[in-house]
């Protein structure tokens, strides 16, 4: 029997469904993406998919010629991101299998939003500023990141090439519960 979005809800909150659990299932629809990749490769979850995924991208970033080619396979990880970690669907991470810490989620986050802002909006200084994010994306989410001390951005420091010299996270202010993860660019002193 399927139930209907003004039934009383199966949880037995008392709420119809449609205002309960539904966004839960939802995102448990989405997770049968997830189920069939688990199905080909055991160790897979959501987490590590989307670790592996940047730091594939990255590899290929900083050791090949852009092309359309590479730039659509970014904008798809983009778009990806930015609908899993969202709404009903971050539930298929946390319901399904290994989710991120909140920092590494805003993380990533960020990084989506600027590679979209990059790649659709395709401005020349966010184009130059791809593989310092991605480098720094790809080795802070795979090193992992504590949430001991809340960090809500991140300082990268990069030569005139665009390759990372340096980064440092920042620390959010005390007793502060961070929404939005920062990401600062800046080349030889100068901020992008
Ligand atoms: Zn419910």
């Amino acid at each position: 029997m399927k139930i209907g979005r003004n039934d009383p809800c199966f949880c037995g909150s008392g709420k119809k469904y449609k205002k309960c659990c539904i966004d839960r299932d939802i995102a448990f629809a989405d997770s049968v993406k997830f189920a069939e990749r688990k199905k080909a490769d055991p160790t897979f979850t959501p987490r590590s998919y989307y670790i592996n995924r940047v730091t594939a991208l990255n590899d290929r970033l900083q050791n090949e010629a852009r092309s359309e080619e590479l730039d659509a396979e970014l904008m798809e990880l983009a778009g990806d991101a930015l609908d899993d970690l969202d709404g009903a669907s971050l539930h298929a991470f946390t319901r399904y299998g290994e989710g991120f810490l909140p920092t590494e989620r805003r993380l990533l986050q960020a990084l989506a939003n600027r590679l979209w802002g990059a790649l659709v909006f395709g401005e020349f200084q966010e184009q130059e500023i791809l593989r310092p994010l991605m480098a720094f994306a790809a080795s802070t989410l795979a090193e992992g990141i504590s949430e001991a001390a809340p960090i809500d951005g991140a300082v990268l420091t990069t030569d005139e090439d665009g390759n990372l010299l340096n980064s440092s996270l920042k620390r959010a202010a005390e007793g502060e519960e961070p929404e939005v993860f920062e990401l600062d660019i800046q080349v030889e002193g100068s901020t992008l």
